[in-house]
């Protein structure tokens, strides 16, 4: 186990004070593999302070300059992946086979992008009003921005929430999620060594208390949140009394619709990827299955033959395909979502239970299960579980589909597996979701805007200037170049 773990602020680890100390156990072995020390209210004061210090030395860089410290970070990032990989594995659970890609060169895509949206961010143009006069605008920083983070991507949150607020210019105080808090203190770092001046990005560690504590700080401009639908409610109404802004990316029970003429074999491999992959701990998943009634049997058929060929194992070991749910709670949450299922009548096709065995006894597993015969109105069928847990139903006709799709409040994400391009962009138009997969599922490249609608949240993450504007207001500059009209004399 290592040293005490403190928050990172101003440029280096707070020495140890009076804060909570929690442990972070590895999710395989539910074994302790750090020790680390919550903020204070006094730590988050003196975060605050540094990165009120730090904004205004950054702020007053240019884009290209700041575009050029955050180039250097997604190199060295990609540099120490190996590194970051294995650690976020170990502290998460997720497998070494998915954390190179999906977390570290995820994160350090998004720094490249904002990279060069911060190079290339501009006044915008002269707009004449009469008389010589004109305006133009900027987009200003809005100052100390918070990022709160989950734990199913604790490293590519972090990256995703600093990447556009540095690029425009903000500081920003970061917190991951307490059951994954070892590799938010890795970015600031590799920032530090890329060259962003101290105080600029810091590190409070700590749980839902120093999150409040974030949320209704006065020195706070804004918080953008990464977690469960009922504490971004919780973030939204704190926020309020400070008026700050928000940027909310929730859950969901997202719908993946698979029409007759779909190719089975990539409707099967988006069903299981937006249910299987992370252990199913992913925000986009797809947990409703619609299959049309034509093909449901022939998709169940090469689901259940794929699903039981599945490799559940050590997260470190790279033939490992499924690895433990991040904590004991956890998997005992998402336990308790399969007995509503069997309960409720739905039939378990595959899975439905804990392995068996010694090898894995020590870990959070849950086997890769689906659940057929479901209904909608079936708990497992409205409810974010975030495990890997299918639900499989069936439909018949396109508008009985996107309706049953639509009819929960939630609206993150959604997939469409068909053939015809007509009805893919029709359905597409017509699911209320923030994004919609057309023959592929979970695909986020950074370029893309990413968030949701309905109360699945609102705001944007990536995307060039979508998630620019979530960190930045807009000023209008006036400019005046004869005397001033005025009838007092
Ligand atoms: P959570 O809501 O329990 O916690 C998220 C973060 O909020 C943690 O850092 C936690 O310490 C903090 N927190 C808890 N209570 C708080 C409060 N009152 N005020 C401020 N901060 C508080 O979520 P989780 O269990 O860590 O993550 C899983 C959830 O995150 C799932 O619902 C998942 O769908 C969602 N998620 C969404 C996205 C997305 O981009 N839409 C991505 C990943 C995860």
């Amino acid at each position: 186990m290592t040293d005490l773990m403190t928050s990172y602020v101003g440029g280096g680890y707070l020495p140890p004070g009076d804060g909570e100390i929690f442990e972070s156990l590895n999710p395989f072995t539910n074994r302790p593999i750090a020790r680390v020390q919550a903020a204070t209210a006094a730590d988050v004061d003196a975060a605050v302070d540094a990165a009120r210090e730090g904004f205004d030395l950054w702020s007053e860089m240019d884009g290209a300059a700041r575009g050029a410290v955050l180039a250097r970070a997604a190199e060295l990032i990609r540099a120490r992946a190996d590194e970051i990989a294995h650690l976020e594995s170990l502290d998460g659970g997720k497998p070494l086979s998915e954390t190179p890609e999906a977390d570290v060169a995820s994160g350090a895509d998004c720094l490249a992008h904002f990279a060069e949206v911060a190079a290339a961010l501009a006044e915008g143009p002269r707009t004449p009003v009469g008389g010589g006069a004109y305006f133009y605008t900027r987009r200003e920083p809005l100052g100390v921005v918070a990022g709160i983070g989950a734990w199913n991507y604790p490293f590519q949150i972090a990256c995703w929430k600093a990447a556009p607020a540095l690029a425009a210019g903000n500081a920003m105080l970061f917190k991951p999620a307490e059951l994954t808090p070892l590799s938010a203190p890795l970015l600031a770092e590799i920032l530090a060594e890329a060259g962003l001046p101290e105080g600029v990005f810091n590190v409070v560690q700590g749980g839902a208390e120093v999150g409040r504590i974030l949320t209704a700080h006065p020195g706070i401009a804004k918080v953008s949140f990464t977690g469960e639908v009922g504490t971004g409610k919780a973030v939204a109404a704190a926020s309020a009394a400070t008026l700050k802004r928000v940027t909310l990316e929730l859950g969901g029970k997202s719908a993946l619709l698979v029409f007759p003429d779909a190719d089975l074999d990539d409707a099967v491999s988006a069903a299981m990827l937006g249910n299987f992959y992370t252990q199913g701990q992913i925000c986009t998943n797809c947990t409703r299955v619609f299959v049309h009634a034509e093909v449901h049997d022939a998709f169940l058929h090469r689901l259940l033959d794929r699903t039981a060929r599945l490799r559940l194992g050590d997260p470190l070991d790279p033939e490992t395909q499924v690895g433990p749910l991040v904590s004991r709670e956890h998997r005992d949450k998402v336990m308790s979502y399969i007995g509503h299922g069997i309960r409720e009548g739905a039939t378990v096709a595959a899975g439905g239970g804990l392995p068996h065995g010694p090898a894995l006894a020590d870990g959070n597993f849950v086997l890769p299960t689906v659940f057929t015969r479901c209904t909608d109105e079936m708990t497992i069928a409205r409810e974010e579980i975030f495990g890997p847990v299918m639900t499989v139903l069936s439909f018949a006709d396109e508008a009985e589909a996107v309706g049953r799709a639509n009819a929960l409040p939630f609206g993150l994400a959604a997939g469409v597996m068909t053939a015809d391009a007509e009805r893919a962009h029709r359905v597409a138009r017509r699911l209320e979701a923030g994004v919609v997969w057309i023959n592929t599922y979970n695909l986020t490249p950074v370029a893309m805007p990413f968030g949701g609608c309905k109360q699945s949240g609102y705001g944007r993450e990536n995307g060039g200037m979508a998630a620019i504007a979530e960190v930045t207001f807009e000023k209008s500059v006036y400019v005046e170049p004869h005397h001033v009209e005025c009838p007092y004399r």
